[in-house]
């Protein structure tokens, strides 16, 4: 919310979003609820996307959508992008470019200096949209649902229009074993204690991302990477939307002082090091636990008996949202 903040934004989502003060975390059957300290957001990507691109144009920003970019070339002078839609394409002249294409962007080339590197053991990730009344009681309102298991973990929660938002990180390896996506979260749901929605999610439609933790290098001359494109590890915590815009707002100042050449090649890379390394050791500690669902299970099992012990494990899987005070309510 910080950066939304920052943007003048904040109000204007709050309004269209569904608040969410709680957590919940199963694995194995046993379950932890807790409530969140600062009280966070549930918005639908369209929605979210929507709002920021009108803001962009409100700004000044040209909006092109359904058109594909692509880097032609680039030197110390500038780049050339070739644009293309169903109307034709277009080569154009920039002086600074801020790549911002995801998990799965095709702008930069995706070999030679450009390439990614993935991480060993990476999930990958899918994500539906449940429509209204066919969830049941997934997540109750105001709660992100988070369920552990063998093949990976899914996060649930309840948007304003009653529709669920599902997004699950998977293991590619037990995920084909499975049979899938759909079968893989419908086995995450019967292990984690919630069998009565194993149906629902085994038949939903999933999209899914290539894989998930991986690094590349994130500056050329006159070229700055930023959100996933610059690199991500999970998403249990939550972060990549705030990692996405806290990361638009700071290169800002490295794109200006490009154009007037005070800049210093390097400079984004240290800011995009500081901005990402310490949250990447937590998501990172975060994801390795959550590769054991018995391990979460007993955690679960101590943090249900020991308040100070429930505090400690939802610091761990907490991320950006710091919980508090374990609820002796549903999880
Ligand atoms: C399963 C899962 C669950 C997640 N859950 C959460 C969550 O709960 N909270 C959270 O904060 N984050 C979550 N994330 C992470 C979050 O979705 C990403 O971190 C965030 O979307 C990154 O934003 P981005 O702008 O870098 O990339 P994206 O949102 O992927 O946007 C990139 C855009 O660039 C476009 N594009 C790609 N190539 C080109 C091209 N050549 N030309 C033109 N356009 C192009 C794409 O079509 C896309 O619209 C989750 C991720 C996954 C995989």
């Amino acid at each position: 919310m910080n950066s939304l903040r920052q943007m003048g934004l904040e109000q204007a989502i709050r309004r269209v979003a569904s608040p969410i003060h709680s957590f919940s975390l199963a694995a194995r059957g046993r379950r932890l609820g807790v409530c969140l300290d600062q009280q966070g957001a549930a918005i639908g990507r369209d929605v979210l996307d929507s709002m920021l691109l009108d803001h962009a144009a409100m700004h000044g920003a040209v909006v092109r959508q359904n058109s594909v970019a692509t880097l032609v070339e680039s030197s110390n002078d500038g780049c050339t992008i070739g644009v293309s839609d169903r109307e034709g394409s277009e080569e154009i002249s920039a002086a600074v470019v801020i790549v911002a294409d995801g998990l799965a962007g095709n702008f930069l080339p995706r070999d030679g200096r450009w390439e990614s590197r993935t991480a060993k053991g990476s999930y990958f990730g899918v994500g539906t949209r449940l429509p209204p009344g066919t969830a049941g009681a997934l997540c109750e309102p105001g709660t992100i649902a988070m369920r552990c298991g063998c093949a990976g973990y899914f996060g649930a929660v309840l948007l304003n229009d009653g529709s669920v938002d599902v997004a699950a990180a998977l293991s590619p390896e037990k995920t084909k074993q499975l049979g899938g996506p759909g079968a893989a979260v419908r086995q995450l749901a019967i292990e984690s204690g919630s069998p009565e929605h194993a149906d629902v999610l085994a038949t939903a439609r999933w999209r899914g991302t290539p894989l998930l933790t991986r690094r590349r290098i994130v500056e050329a001359p006159g070229i700055f990477v930023v959100g996933d494109a610059a690199g991500y590890v999970e998403p249990f915590t939550g972060e990549g939307m705030s990692w996405g815009l806290a990361a638009g707002l700071a290169v800002a100042r490295h794109a200006d002082a490009s154009l007037t050449r005070r800049y210093q090649l390097g400079a984004w890379t240290n800011e995009w090091k500081r901005l990402a390394d310490r949250r990447r050791v937590a998501c990172r500690a975060t994801a390795i636990a959550l590769r054991s669902p018995t391990l979460i299970a007993v955690s679960i099992r101590i943090a249900n008996a020991i308040p100070a012990a429930a505090h400690a494990l939802s610091s761990v899987v907490s991320g950006p949202w710091r919980m508090s005070v374990p609820e002796r309510v549903r999880a």
